[in-house]
Parts: C-alpha cells; sequence; structure tokens
C-alpha cells in the first residue's frame, strides 16, 4: 500500500520565500488528507501537484492563522473550480464559525456540502475516520490555544503490522504525549527552535530540535521529521545536527519534501 506524506508548508507563523506555513498532504493507497491549511496552502497544493479536488478531508490542529488562515480561501477556490462533492473538515471548537463567516463575508454560497467535525475533547484519544485504507485519530496536544494532534494508522493488510504517522503542531514537546506517538513509524513534530532556544520554547508551547529527538527515541519511533521551522533559520543544517545527536533517522521539513512511511527497522541511534 502507497503511504507517504508530501510536506506543502514546512514554516512556523508567517510565511517565508523559502517556506511556506505548515500544511502536509498524507496519501495512503490514493485517499488524500490534509493536515493543517496555513495561508498560501491551495497555491503550494498545486505546486506540488496534489491536485485540489481530491482533497475531501481536511485536518486543522488549531486556529492560528499559520494552520487555519489558508483553509478558507482552499474552499473557495474549490467552488470556483466548480466542485459538487462534499468536504468534511475536522478541527478545534470555533472553526465552523469562523470559516463560515469567511466564505459569508465573501460573498460565496458554497456548492458542495461541508460538514464540519468540531474537537473539544481533553483526555485520550478520539477516532475521526475510518476509511478502508485507514484510521485516522485525534488526541490533545500542549499549547496556547486548544490544539489537537492527529495519528493516522494503515488498516492491517497481509503479515506486515500496520504502519502508522503522527502529526503534532504545534506543541509543547513534553512525555505526556508519549501514548498517542508510541511506535509510530514517521513522527512529524514541532521543531519551531534550535535548543539554544529551549526555554523559549517552553514558554511559547512549542519544541526544539533536540526536544523532538528526546520524544522520538522515548517513543521508539521510527523516523522524525522536524517541522515548523522558524523563520530566524535559512537553514534547517543545524537543528537537524542537534536533533540527530539523540535520534539519527530525523528529517528536517522542506516544502515539497516527499517522506514514505516505511515499515520498521531502519538504523536508529
Ligand atoms: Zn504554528
Ligand atoms: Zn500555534
Amino acid at each position: 500500500m502507497n503511504f507517504y506524506a508530501t510536506i506543502l508548508g514546512s514554516g512556523a507563523a508567517t510565511p517565508t520565500i523559502r517556506r511556506y506555513c505548515c500544511s502536509q498532504v498524507v496519501n495512503i493507497e490514493g485517499l488524500k488528507l490534509l493536515f493543517d491549511c496555513g495561508e498560501g496552502t491551495q497555491r503550494q497544493v498545486r505546486k506540488y501537484r496534489q491536485k485540489l479536488q481530491s482533497l475531501a478531508h481536511i485536518f486543522i490542529s488549531h486556529m492560528h492563522g499559520d494552520h487555519f488562515f489558508g483553509l478558507p480561501g482552499l474552499l473557495s477556490t474549490m467552488h470556483l473550480c466548480g466542485r459538487k462533492e462534499p468536504v468534511d473538515v475536522f478541527g478545534p471548537a470555533g472553526i465552523e464559525a469562523a470559516t463560515r463567516a469567511i466564505l459569508s463575508a465573501s460573498g460565496h454560497n458554497i456548492d458542495f456540502e461541508i460538514t464540519f467535525h468540531e474537537l473539544d475533547f481533553e483526555n485520550g484519544t478520539k477516532l475521526l475516520l475510518d476509511h478502508k485504507n485507514c484510521t485516522v485519530e485525534a488526541f490533545k496536544l500542549i499549547h496556547s490555544v486548544p490544539t489537537y494532534g492527529f495519528r493516522v494508522t494503515e488498516k492491517p493488510r497481509g503479515s506486515k503490522p500496520p504502519r502508522s504517522m503522527a502529526y503534532c503542531c504545534d506543541t509543547l514537546c513534553d512525555d505526556s504525549l508519549l501514548p498517542y506517538i508510541d511506535k509510530v513509524n514517521l513522527l512529524i513534530i514541532d521543531s519551531t527552535f534550535d535548543d539554544d532556544f529551549e526555554a523559549a520554547a517552553v514558554e511559547k508551547l512549542h519544541g526544539t530540535a533536540s526536544m523532538a529527538a528526546r520524544l522520538a527515541l522515548k517513543a521508539d519511533v521510527d523516523q522524525l521529521l522536524l517541522t515548523h521551522i522558524s523563520a530566524r533559520y535559512h537553514t534547517a543544517s543545524d537543528l537537524l545536527a542537534q536533533a540527530r545527536a539523540v535520534f539519527e533517522n530525523t528529517l528536517a521539513a522542506e516544502d515539497g519534501l516527499i517522506v514514505p512511511i516505511a515499515h520498521r527497522g531502519r538504523s536508529k541511534k
């Protein structure tokens, strides 16, 4: 089964020339799941050939603009391009009112059905999607506004154990997340800062490269992908080196990066 993530945007807070705001498509045997939709995501969808109208399941972690501001524009363009098929949007409480207000103010009568599934829980996991290819579960993250992480697990096929990935952004990289990311094959997680800014990361409820790596090690994940990279970094090389000193099988997200979600067995430090 094809299972891979395409990074559409890898930046934090504000779009830059090098990085758009946080967004990724997870493709699992043709089913495309969009996780977060920062400003300009629809442009990145096209740049990286994801086909706008193939996106029917959209998951928004929280209402900060770098994760949400692209959603009304994306839905508007779907409408302008003639969409009739429904779209399901999963996100925190308030996302429906905010999105519909923007679409209404801009005069759009959207021609397709949008079903909002608002998340409002503190503990444990909630099953959001049960598709023939995979399940998607949500769990609460640690951030300044209500924020949810997501775990995608493929449906069992054959003798190999099902692969899984987790996306955690924005969040403090805290041990309380361990039950939700345990042994995933790919962990995509907040690494806004390098290690010199650990105090700032704790204060602002984000992660550093080493905090992400320590969490990956404890959770026994296969591969770590650092994302939500602060605009202060021209390259992610320092963050990558800091993370790899703790957890070797680490990549840093770049816009356009494609990461296959492989079965276990890669070397780890
Ligand atoms: Zn953010
Ligand atoms: Zn945030």
